[in-house]
């Protein structure tokens, strides 16, 4: 059902993220436009795709297991497994894409340079192509795995080997050959670990390092013969008391990380992001990997570590994250330093009521279910059902999540954005409920909704094009 009062809105980005806000936006009958900058949807998930964005390696199986990852009405093939390749879960969001006739709606290779608001809140939107619309609302998905963080400052000292960073990794052989080679990795996180476990066996890499500054509690894949992303967290219960049984769950069928040869964590269980990996452990206890300290220096072929061993190094690969970055802001207008975008619900800024950053989280669980509820939140909202408390509030709200979300987590740009999943689901409901009467008492609804239709309508570039 349309209506002429609903916003149009703008969509950046057919990853994940704009396909569960399109659907979302479609089940509402509100208007969209879909920009896409590479040749397909999928994001990260559609392997080297054009866009140069994915940080997928040929390897990549999903962290996430298939029963949190697919969506409630449309479940994954039966035969997938319990943590699918990178090709299957492009192949489940294409899918999804099609049956619920959202490819009509996506306009491919079509990039969003530039996006301001102007003094009545109007979107302003420049495509690549130099055309210029105007939208009522802007829905924000270009992903946060792309722009590679490298070290900043820098190391001291000049390194004379090859340098990447896993952003750019795709197999031992490609972007470089590293058979025979000595190879260090940079870094402890999810991607880490798969590069690390990928070339550590003794026909890839001559030699194997990885260099942390601090060590960090894997999970496996599996806990007690179930995935490990199963375990629920209980709004109701104290929250203490769950990461407690959690621990003794882990140390039970886990153990220490130092009894395998891994650096001790200087933090407890859950007060970092989730690290996933079967084989990283097993490998470092079969001494195929050798862990070493942060990096003091780097020194022609070498590499000086912070306990003052040096190893002779080939190639480094830096996996040190990523930078969150609108390049369609101006900065001064909307940037992320050091990672920092504090948004009521993390997705909205207070004082921008009409812009949505949709999938911009670092998720307990996944960002799939994650971006999917933020979608239908939004969505409630611009169909009416829905308004946004006011300014100091939402500023007190995003002060309490944050202390709720965060405290827990040691310092880094890695943790700026944590949402534990089941607490920030049930908030978000809350806030709906919350939201909905003051929309009923303020009179909002489909008909008159909090973000009027304001603009003209555009010509759609797909249809145009056609
Ligand atoms: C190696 C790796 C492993 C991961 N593993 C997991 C996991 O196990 N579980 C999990 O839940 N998540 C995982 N993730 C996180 C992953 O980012 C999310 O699963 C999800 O793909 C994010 O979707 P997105 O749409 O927000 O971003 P993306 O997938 O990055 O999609 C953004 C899209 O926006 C487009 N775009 C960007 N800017 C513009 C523009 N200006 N104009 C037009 N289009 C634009 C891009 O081309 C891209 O298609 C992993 C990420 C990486 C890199």
């Amino acid at each position: 059902m349309t209506s002429n009062a609903l916003p149009r809105c703008c969509i950046i980005g057919a990853g994940m993220s704009g396909i569960v806000t399109a659907k979302a936006l479609t089940e509402r009958g509100i208007p969209f436009d879909w920009f896409e900058m590479s040749d397909r949807v999928g994001g990260v998930w559609a392997f080297e795709n054009p866009n140069g964005r994915s940080a997928a390696y040929r390897s990549l199986h999903i962290d996430t297991s298939k029963g949190q990852l697919e969506f409630a009405d449309f479940p994954m093939p039966a035969d997938t497994p319990h943590y699918p390749h990178h090709t299957q879960v492009h192949t489940y969001l294409q899918s999804y894409v099609n049956h619920f006739g959202l490819d009509k709606k996506v306009t491919l290779q079509t990039e969003v340079a530039d996006a301001r608001r102007d003094d009545q809140g109007t979107w302003r939107i420049r495509l690549g192509d130099g055309q210029t619309r105007s939208y009522d609302a802007l829905f924000v998905c270009n992903g946060h795995h792309w722009d590679a963080r490298w070290p900043e400052p820098a190391y001291p000292g000049k390194f004379e080997g090859v340098q990447i960073h896993a952003h750019s990794y795709r197999d031992p052989f490609t972007p470089h050959d590293l058979r025979n080679k000595r190879v260090l990795v940079v870094g402890m996180g999810n991607s880490a670990m798969d590069i690390a476990s990928e070339l550590c066996p003794r026909h890839i890499a001559q030699k194997l390092f990885v260099s942390t500054r601090r060590g960090q509690h894997i999970f496996p894949r599996f806990l007690l013969g179930k995935p490990a992303d199963k375990g629920k967290l209980y709004p109701w219960l104290p929250l203490s008391l769950q990461r407690t049984c959690g621990r003794i769950v882990y140390k039970l069928a886990v153990g220490r990380m130092e009894d395998y040869g891994l650096p001790k964590p200087d933090h407890r269980l859950f007060e970092s992001h989730g690290t996933t990996s079967d084989t990283f452990p097993s490998y470092v206890s079969a001494g195929d990997i050798t862990m070493r300290t942060g990096i003091r220096a780097l020194d022609g072929d070498s590499v000086v570590f912070e306990d003052g061993r040096r190893e002779k190094i080939d190639v480094i690969i830096w996996s040190t994250g990523y930078k969150i970055t609108f390049p369609f802001f101006d900065e001064t207008f909307i940037s992320a330093p050091s990672n920092k975008l504090p948004l009521f619900k993390r997705i909205i800024k207070p004082g921008i009521p009409n812009l949505f950053f949709i999938g911009l989280a670092q998720p307990s669980v996944t960002l799939f279910a994650i971006a999917d509820r933020q979608a239908k939140f939004v969505a409630a909202y611009l169909a009416g059902e829905y308004v946004l408390p006011g300014l100091d509030e939402q500023k007190h709200t995003i002060l309490l999540d944050e202390k709720r979300h965060m405290s827990r987590y040691y310092k880094s740009a890695r943790h700026t954005m944590q949402l534990d999943q089941d607490i920030y689901f049930d908030e978000l409901d809350r806030e709906l409920r919350k939201g909905g009467k003051r929309a009923r008492a303020l009179g909002f609804s489909r008909a008159r909704p909090p973000i009027p239709r304001r603009t003209e309508e555009n010509v759609r570039v797909a249809e145009a094009a056609e």
